[in-house]
């Protein structure tokens, strides 16, 4: 069946020559099949990031912002943390992949940016920095609830199938991910046999005595 949304991949962007900015490639969905999700606003991006960034434990304060940018970008600007978006490319991806988690996996991924340093590093976008963004979206996205697949839909939407000089192809980007969720998820399950174990121990005991 042909698929509703025909996602055209068009070039990649690279902020290398602005230094401290991470950018991801441009996408332009078509058409939309599904208008069943509430259009994105920026108060609901803050919220994103707030629950974001309260998943990871941490207190960061990021400076959030419509702008005119081509998809969207981390960067940081007088030492605050910003994430400046397209609010146009937000809505298109959440309408192309019909969920919010791809929103929330992207915007994850430059809370990741920030988090491991990458805005403060004057490469710009580069494979393994995406990588790592990647790895840490699929981390927070297990931990905030969504399934593997609904961690990895992103990247039907955003990554190339082939990589670039700034970005991973789209196999690599998705194992990424991949990878953070199910660390993530092994962190649960160790956690949960730990609680059983010490359950286990506090009744072996009071048995015993
Ligand atoms: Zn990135």
């Amino acid at each position: 069946m042909k698929r509703t949304t025909l996602i055209l991949l068009s070039f990649m962007v690279c902020l290398a020559s602005f230094g401290q900015g991470m950018s991801e490639p441009v996408l332009k969905p078509t058409r939309m099949h599904s208008f069943s999700l509430n259009r994105i606003s920026l108060d609901d991006a803050e919220q994103i990031v707030a629950d974001i960034v309260s998943t990871t434990g941490l207190k960061e304060k990021f400076l959030l912002r419509e702008g005119r940018v081509k998809n969207i970008e981390a960067s940081t600007k007088r030492k605050k943390q910003q994430i400046i978006y397209n609010p146009e490319f937000i809505n298109n991806l959440q309408y192309a992949a019909n969920s919010r988690w791809a929103v929330i996996a992207l915007f994850a991924h430059e809370v990741g940016h920030h988090i491991k340093g990458h805005t403060h590093k004057k490469s710009g976008s580069r494979p393994h920095l995406e990588l790592e963004a990647d790895e840490f979206a699929g981390y927070v996205l297990q931990k905030m609830g969504a399934s593997l697949e609904e961690s990895t839909i992103v990247m039907q939407y955003i990554a190339t199938y082939k990589g670039s000089k700034t970005h991973p192809g789209r196999s690599d980007r998705t194992t990424a991910i991949h990878n953070g969720w199910t660390r993530s998820n092994n962190e649960v399950v160790s956690a949960n046999s730990d609680f059983k174990l010490v359950e286990l121990n506090t009744r072996t005991s009071g048995t015993a005595n």
